[in-house]
């Protein structure tokens, strides 16, 4: 029997004759399922790259007979593909993969349904900031932003129709951790749904389903892709109720990825165990450089021991990632002048990619905050916020001294 893939059942194919019982995949490690899982040779034609499948329809050799696709908005081969591999990092059983980030964001707010409550951490990404504040609201959804520091905070904020508790760990971009599993124990008290964004870490250094959260999200855009050439997202669970729900709000919104955007995501997935060690490794060398810089006020990444939270992230995660923000001697015109200044960093937004990237988050990706929110969650004027690439760390700790000593006096 050809296995039956519909939005209802998942996306289980028949890979029988590759990943058998004897080799089952959850022994198998990160690389290894990053590179095996989801991505078996074609079986019509042996190509061990499958084909990029384009066909938006499916023939069907009776009236509801077919071999598991029917219209690729509800299914799609490549698709699948990626998600089965993003499911396995994971180590969930369902993926489902968006046409961008801010559309997974989307489908589980409204998957809640008017009338409802979301607490969110205060520190979330800039977009997820924007929807919820100008799109949910005007929905009918309610949003309360708090500070996830000490758990035990988010008790009070708690209303008769809270659904779901919003996650970003570390926050973006001040880098602090929030304890999943602390939350989540609270958030199941309360028959809510704990959501984790882990686009900052990856899965390959954070699995949120096995510290409690119910759902995983990821912009795709960013490391997963890692290269900087497509706009996706993920959502990851283990719950088939929640897995059936969010796939038919995708259909019937039609937030699905081109077929060509998720084979290009399913390459990028083939070196992220790879690409993080090595973003991971040069943050690591920039934070410890910057932190000696008497040019420099303040070096906040998880990795080091400075880090007021640097038990917990040594805790609940495998690494630190490749992502650091600091703060300039000075203010507004020093890290303007520093962001000028840099020669292989690039000004712009974004992160996750094999390139270096700098930005200044109030004025660019958190300018969607109020004024007084930004100061809360001390996104301040001289703070700029790094992606560290993976090219060579000579070049880069070269092109940081450079430009800190054109903008700093
Ligand atoms: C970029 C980003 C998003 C939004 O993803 P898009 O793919 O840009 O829509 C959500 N969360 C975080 C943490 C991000 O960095």
């Amino acid at each position: 029997m050809v296995p039956n893939i519909t939005p209802e059942n998942g996306n289980s194919t028949d890979h029988s004759n590759h990943l058998n019982d004897e080799w089952t995949t959850s022994q198998l490690g990160f690389g290894t399922r990053a590179i095996h899982v989801g991505q078996e040779p074609d079986s019509a034609t042996g190509a061990v790259i499958p084909p990029i499948s384009l066909s938006t329809t499916f023939k069907q050799t009776a009236i509801g007979i077919h071999k598991g696709y029917e219209y690729s908005r509800a299914s799609n081969p490549t698709r699948n593909a990626f998600e089965e591999t993003v499911a396995s990092l994971e180590n969930g059983k369902y993926g489902i993969a968006f046409s961008s980030g801010s559309a997974v964001t989307s489908t589980i707010v409204i998957s809640i349904g008017t009338g409802n409550h979301i607490i969110s951490v205060n520190d979330v990404y800039g977009g997820s900031y924007r929807y919820f504040k100008r799109v949910a609201n005007t929905q009918g959804i309610e949003v309360t932003f708090i500070d996830f520091l000490d758990p035990q905070d988010i008790e009070s904020a708690f209303k008769e129709n809270t659904k779901l508790v919003w996650v970003e760990t570390p926050t973006n971009p001040t880098l602090r951790i929030v304890d999943i599993h602390a939350i989540s124990i609270i958030a199941h008290k309360h028959n809510a749904i704990l959501v984790v964004d882990n686009t900052f870490m990856s899965p390959y250094f954070q699995n949120p389903l096995e510290l409690g959260a119910d759902i995983v999200i990821h912009s795709v855009t960013k490391y997963i892709n890692g290269h900087s050439d497509v706009i996706m997202g993920v959502a990851i669970m283990n719950d088939i109720e929640i897995y059936q729900k969010l796939r038919f709000l995708q259909n019937s919104t039609g937030a699905v990825p081109s077929p060509f955007d998720s084979w290009l995501a399913s390459r990028g997935l083939k070196t992220l165990h790879l690409r993080m060690e090595k973003h991971q490794e040069n943050a690591m060398a920039i934070a410890k450089f910057l932190e000696k810089s008497d040019k420099v006020i303040e070096v906040i990444y998880p990795g080091l021991e400075s880090h007021k939270q640097h038990k917990l992230a040594k805790k609940q995660a495998k690494g630190f990632g490749g992502m650091l923000s600091f703060k300039i001697k000075g203010g507004y015109e020093e890290a303007n002048l520093f962001l000028q200044s840099t020669k292989l960093f690039t000004l712009a937004e974004s992160l996750g990619g094999v390139e270096s990237l700098a930005e200044h988050p109030a004025r660019m990706t958190h300018a969607s905050l109020t004024e007084e929110h930004r100061i809360a969650v001390g996104v301040t004027d001289n703070l700029i916020r790094l992606s560290v690439g993976i090219e060579d760390i000579k070049d880069l700790l070269a092109d940081i001294e450079q430009a800190l000593n054109i903008a700093v006096q």
